[in-house]
């Protein structure tokens, strides 16, 4: 397992948060920035139009394997995000990380640490098909 990299970010977050340091400022911004980033999706398909929602019922042919399910499962996208679009997703996507991250620095929880834990937990629901 290769070591994530949040150390140098969850610093520069503590450094920088100030004026929505309060937990209740924090929670409040990932709840929208949450929200911003569902708008930013709905913008490019709605506003933009590079890509579309087709969505339907999933088709999952019966007797197939778990290790088989992904290649018929459908994410509903089609298209590509343009080069506008892409960066104002990236944008929203690293405002909630960032105060996902001060969420973690008010109660001392480390990212990095997190991350390992739960990448190996995710390792091993997925070997049994638990995700
Ligand atoms: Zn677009």
């Amino acid at each position: 397992m290769g070591k994530f990299y949040f150390d140098e970010f969850q610093d520069q977050v503590d450094e920088v948060l100030i004026r929505h340091r309060s937990i209740l400022d924090i929670l409040t911004k990932i709840q929208e920035s949450s929200g911003r980033v569902n708008r930013a999706v709905a913008k490019s398909v709605t506003d933009c139009g590079c890509i579309q929602v087709n969505s339907q019922k999933q088709s999952i042919p019966k007797d197939i394997s778990y290790s088989e399910l992904k290649e018929h499962m459908s994410d509903h996208v089609d298209g590509y995000l343009c080069g506008v679009c892409k960066e104002k997703i990236e944008e929203e996507i690293c405002a909630s990380i960032f105060y996902i991250t001060g969420l973690c620095n008010s109660f001392n929880l480390n990212l990095d640490d997190m991350l390992e834990k739960h990448a190996s937990k995710i390792d091993m629901l997925g070997k049994y098909g638990l995700l």
